[in-house]
């Protein structure tokens, strides 16, 4: 497979007022088409550091990013990005939010629309479009905010803690959706989270950061024995709970008292 996001020697150190804080050092690896990569790290080691750079929002210190073959400089359509809160505009419906993408890069054509209504149609949104984010359930909020970011047909999506506002069980079920429709679309998706048990249940690949500066401790190519691959099923795989255990060591998480 081609490898569609290459990272390489990257590094982020932020300025601040009580001096120089070292987020991100010296990470290297790259992504296959259509692969699904979870990153997996501490809170507060520079993982949304890390998304940022690769979504063009954030200029490194050090190295660099390649998409498709090409020096990420400044955001672009190829990449799309969905973080916890799903930023839904509460004054605008449903429908006006999905569009919103393609209204402000001036794209509003029939057949883009008609591609976003069918994304809605497909994903069970539809009969909700003239609905305001308000009067929607979380779970179908998140599923809306997908739809508006893959409305402008990004080919890698960024996922920073995309689930963690949401509860237990409706975090079960909106990863689920969301990766059924990654799976669908053919998209490549790169996660990040705090979450072990969530990090393996998507992913090709874990690759485990350690505490800040975030630099890459290992990485865990996931073989699980399921027939259908979903997150689900991932969880109730045998060797599941061997993953787990490795990077949970790895991330070595202690409570301090
Ligand atoms: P994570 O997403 O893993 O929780 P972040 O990437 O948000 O971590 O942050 C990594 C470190 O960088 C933290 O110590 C944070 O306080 C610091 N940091 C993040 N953004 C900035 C910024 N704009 N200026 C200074 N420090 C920052
Ligand atoms: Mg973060």
């Amino acid at each position: 497979m081609r490898n569609i996001v290459e990272v390489h020697k990257l590094g982020m150190k932020y300025q601040s007022l009580n001096g120089e804080i070292n987020a991100v050092e010296n990470i290297e690896f790259s992504v296959a088409e259509g692969e699904f990569v979870s990153i997996v790290g501490p809170s507060g080691c520079g993982k949304s550091t890390l998304l940022s750079m690769i979504s063009g929002l954030l200029v490194p210190t050090s190295g660099e990013i390649r998409i498709n073959g090409r020096t990420v400089n400044g955001t672009s359509e190829e990449v799309g990005y969905m973080l916890q809160k799903d930023h839904l505009f509460d004054w605008r419906t449903i429908k006006e939010n999905v569009l919103l993408g393609l209204e402000i890069r001036n794209r509003m054509t029939p057949e883009n629309k008609e591609y976003v209504y069918n994304l809605l149609k497909t994903y069970g949104l539809y009969e909700f479009k003239d609905k305001y984010p308000g009067q929607l359930s979380g779970g179908m909020r998140q599923r809306a905010a997908l739809i508006r970011t893959l409305a402008v047909k990004p080919e890698i999506l960024l996922l920073d803690e995309a689930f963690s506002a949401l509860d237990y069980q409706t975090r079960l079920a909106v990863t689920e959706d969301i990766y059924s429709i990654i799976k669908k679309e053919n998209k490549t998706a790169i996660l990040v989270t705090h979450d072990i048990a969530e990090s393996i249940s998507m992913a090709d690949r874990v690759i485990v950061l350690t505490k800040r500066p975030a630099v890459i401790k290992s990485i865990h190519e996931i073989r699980l024995s399921c027939e259908n691959r979903t997150p689900l099923c991932s969880r109730e795989a045998p060797e599941f709970r061997i993953y787990f255990n490795e990077i949970w060591k790895e991330l070595d998480v202690h409570v301090e008292n």
